[in-house]
């Protein structure tokens, strides 16, 4: 159910954008995820070599788009630490 911290927008041309485990809604309240500044994030992240720069890659991290996880992100942010 759409809330505070819990949305799903259907509409999205890009939805679902991540496959989701069985039972599990896709939440879209973290679109862009918040953490890809942060190097140590709990995704499940992998990094390619591409001009000489390293990026991060999040294809394979469904960790913003789990609702179980809304407080998670928020202390994390909170704590700034990156
Ligand atoms: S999408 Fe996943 S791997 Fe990418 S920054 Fe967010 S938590 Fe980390």
């Amino acid at each position: 159910m759409n809330s505070y911290k819990y949305f799903e927008n259907r509409d999205c041309k890009y939805y679902p954008c991540h496959d989701m485990p069985e039972g599990k809604g896709l939440n879209c309240l973290f679109c862009y995820c918040p953490l890809y500044g942060y190097d140590n994030c709990p995704g499940n992240k992998s990094y390619i070599e591409k001009d000489g720069k390293r990026i991060k890659v999040c294809k394979n991290c469904n960790f913003p788009h789990d609702e179980e996880n809304y407080e998670k992100i928020i202390k994390i942010l909170s704590a700034g630490n990156r």
